[in-house]
C-alpha cells in the first residue's frame, strides 16, 4: 500500500518512520502518542481522492489532520492508521465581492484567510485564539465557535458551500455561493461538526461580512447573576453591533487577575462582564441606563487598544493556565438563564468529592456557553476522569450540552449519551454507515464504541 501511496503522492506527499514529525501524533489536548503508519500530505483534491481510494482498497483507517489545535483528541492517529494532513492543500482561490464570499482550500490557516478578506475590504467572521495555526477545514470539521459567535454565528452559519472527499475517494462538491439553496438534504451541514468521520473537507465557500467600525470595550462590575441577565437583555435590544458579552464569576476573576501584573478591579465583584459593541452614543446610553437601574456597580471603558487587551487578559486567563499545571478546562452549554444554578450545583458536586479543589466559572454567556475551570493539585488521570464524570453528570441533569465548541473527539466520546438520545445516536450511526460503510474515516472518534 505504501508503494501505491508514494506513487500517487510523490516522496513529499507520503512520509513514514522518523520522517513523520512529532506534531502529527497529538493535537493541543496533548493526549496522543502513537506514530501513524504514514503521514500523507496531498497537494490537490485529486491527490486526496487518490490517497483515500488506495487506503479504502487496503482497508486502512485514515485520520484527517488540520492545524492540530483541536482540544478533543479528534485528529490523533493510532498505530496502524494513516494520518492525512491538509497543510499542502492551502490558499485562497477567490474573493467574490458581489456574493460576499471566499473560495478557500481546506488547509488554509484561518489567520491567512482573515487577512486576505481584510485586504479585500471584508470581515471573515470566524475567529478564535488558535487563528495562527488552525485551518479552515479544521474549523468546519469542528464547527468552531470562538469570539464572534454572538454577532455572526458558528462556522456552520458562515458556510455557503463545501467540497469533501468520501472514504472511497468519491469527490462530493457543493461549492455554491448562494445564500438560499433548498435543493434537498443540506450536505454542508452534515460535514460541519463531523470531526473527520464522514469525509475529508478539501475546499469551502465562506460567507464574508462588511468590516466593522471602531469598537468600544467595557469591563463592568455587577452585583448578581440576575443583573448579568438584565444587562444582556438591555445590550441585545440597544446595541445591534453587540459582538461580545463575556461573564466571569468572582472566583474566576479573582484567580485570573491574581496571576497578572495589572489590576482591573482591586475588589473583584460577584460578576464581571466584558461587553464589546460599536463605539458611540448607543453604548454610552446603555451604560447610563444600567447604572440608573442598579444593574452595574462600576464600569471601565477602555481608552486604548492596550487597555482593552488588559481587560481581555483577565477573561483569557492564559497566565492562570500557566501557573496552575493540570488545570482542567471543560466547555459546556446550558440555557442562559440557568447558568448560575448550574455553576452552584456543579461546584457543590465537585467540592463534595474533591474538597481541596479550586472550581471557577467563566464564559460566553450570551451564547449559553460556560467554561468550568477545575484545579485538583496533583490529580491522577483517574481523578481527572472523575472530575469530567461529575461535571458532565450535572450538565446532563440540567439538560445541557457536554461540548459547546470543542467537539467530541475521543476525550468526550464516552459521555455523548449524556447530551444525545439513543435515537439520535442511532441516526448518527446510520449516516456514518451510509457514507463510510467500511468505517475507515477517523474510527473511534465522536461515536461511542
Ligand atoms: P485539528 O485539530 O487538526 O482537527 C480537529 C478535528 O477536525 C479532527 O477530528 C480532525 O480529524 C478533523 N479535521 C481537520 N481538518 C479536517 C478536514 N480538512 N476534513 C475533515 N476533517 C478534518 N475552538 C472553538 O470552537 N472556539 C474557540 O474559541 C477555540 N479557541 C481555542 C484556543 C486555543 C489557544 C486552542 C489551542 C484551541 C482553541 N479551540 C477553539 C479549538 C480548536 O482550535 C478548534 O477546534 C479548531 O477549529 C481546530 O482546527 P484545526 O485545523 O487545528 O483542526
Amino acid at each position: 500500500m505504501l508503494q501505491d501511496l508514494r506513487a500517487a503522492l510523490g516522496p513529499q506527499g507520503c512520509l513514514t518512520g522518523a520522517d513523520v514529525p512529532v506534531a502529527a501524533r497529538s493535537d493541543a489536548s496533548r493526549t496522543g502518542h502513537d506514530l501513524p503508519l504514514a503521514l500523507l500530505r496531498p497537494a490537490s483534491v485529486a491527490e486526496v481522492s487518490a490517497a483515500l481510494a488506495i487506503c479504502h482498497r487496503h482497508g486502512v483507517a485514515v485520520v484527517p489532520q488540520g492545524g492540530m489545535t483541536g482540544l478533543a483528541g479528534g485528529a490523533q492517529p493510532q498505530t496502524g492508521q494513516v494520518a492525512l494532513s491538509l497543510s499542502r492543500l492551502a490558499g485562497v482561490e477567490e474573493i467574490d465581492g458581489e456574493a460576499m464570499a471566499m473560495v478557500v482550500r481546506a488547509g488554509t490557516v484561518l489567520e491567512v484567510a482573515q487577512k486576505a478578506a481584510e485586504a479585500a475590504g471584508f470581515l471573515l467572521p470566524v475567529d478564535l485564539g488558535a487563528r495562527g495555526s488552525c485551518q479552515i477545514g479544521g474549523n468546519i470539521a469542528t464547527n468552531a465557535g470562538g469570539l464572534r459567535v454572538l454577532r455572526d454565528g458558528m462556522t456552520r452559519d458562515n458556510l455557503l458551500g463545501i467540497e469533501a472527499v468520501l472514504a472511497d475517494g468519491t469527490v462530493l462538491s457543493q461549492m455554491t455561493r448562494v445564500v438560499k439553496n433548498n435543493t434537498g438534504y443540506d450536505l454542508r451541514h452534515l460535514f460541519a461538526g463531523s470531526e473527520g468521520t464522514l469525509g475529508v473537507i478539501t475546499r469551502a465557500v465562506i460567507r464574508l461580512r462588511p468590516l466593522p467600525g471602531p469598537r468600544g470595550t467595557v469591563m463592568a462590575a455587577l452585583p448578581d447573576f440576575a443583573s448579568v441577565l438584565r444587562l444582556l437583555a438591555m445590550a441585545r435590544s440597544a446595541l445591534p453591533g453587540l459582538s461580545a458579552f463575556e461573564a466571569m464569576w468572582r472566583d474566576y476573576f479573582t484567580c485570573s487577575q491574581s496571576h497578572l501584573t495589572h489590576v482591573v478591579f482591586a475588589d473583584p465583584p460577584p460578576f464581571a462582564v466584558i461587553l464589546e459593541a460599536d463605539e458611540g452614543p448607543a453604548l454610552e446610553a446603555l451604560l447610563e441606563a444600567a447604572f440608573e437601574e442598579g444593574v452595574m456597580t462600576d464600569a471601565l471603558i477602555a481608552q486604548s487598544f492596550a487597555e482593552a487587551r488588559r481587560f481581555w487578559a483577565v477573561r483569557e486567563g492564559l497566565e492562570m493556565d500557566a501557573a496552575m499545571p493540570g488545570l482542567i478546562n471543560l466547555d459546556v452549554s446550558l440555557t442562559t438563564g440557568r447558568l448560575d444554578d448550574f455553576a452552584r450545583a456543579c461546584r457543590l458536586a465537585l467540592l463534595a468529592r474533591f474538597p481541596g479543589a479550586h472550581v471557577s466559572f467563566y464564559g460566553h454567556v450570551a451564547d449559553s456557553n460556560v467554561h468550568v475551570a477545575v484545579h485538583v493539585p496533583g490529580a491522577s488521570d483517574a481523578e481527572v476522569h472523575e472530575v469530567d464524570a461529575i461535571a458532565y453528570g450535572v450538565v446532563r441533569d440540567f439538560g445541557g450540552s457536554i461540548s459547546a465548541e470543542h467537539g467530541i473527539g475521543t476525550l468526550k466520546r464516552n459521555w455523548l449519551g449524556y447530551s444525545r438520545s439513543p435515537a439520535e445516536l442511532a441516526a448518527m450511526r446510520a449516516i456514518k454507515a451510509a457514507l463510510d460503510p467500511k468505517g475507515l474515516l477517523n474510527p473511534g472518534k465522536v461515536l461511542p464504541g
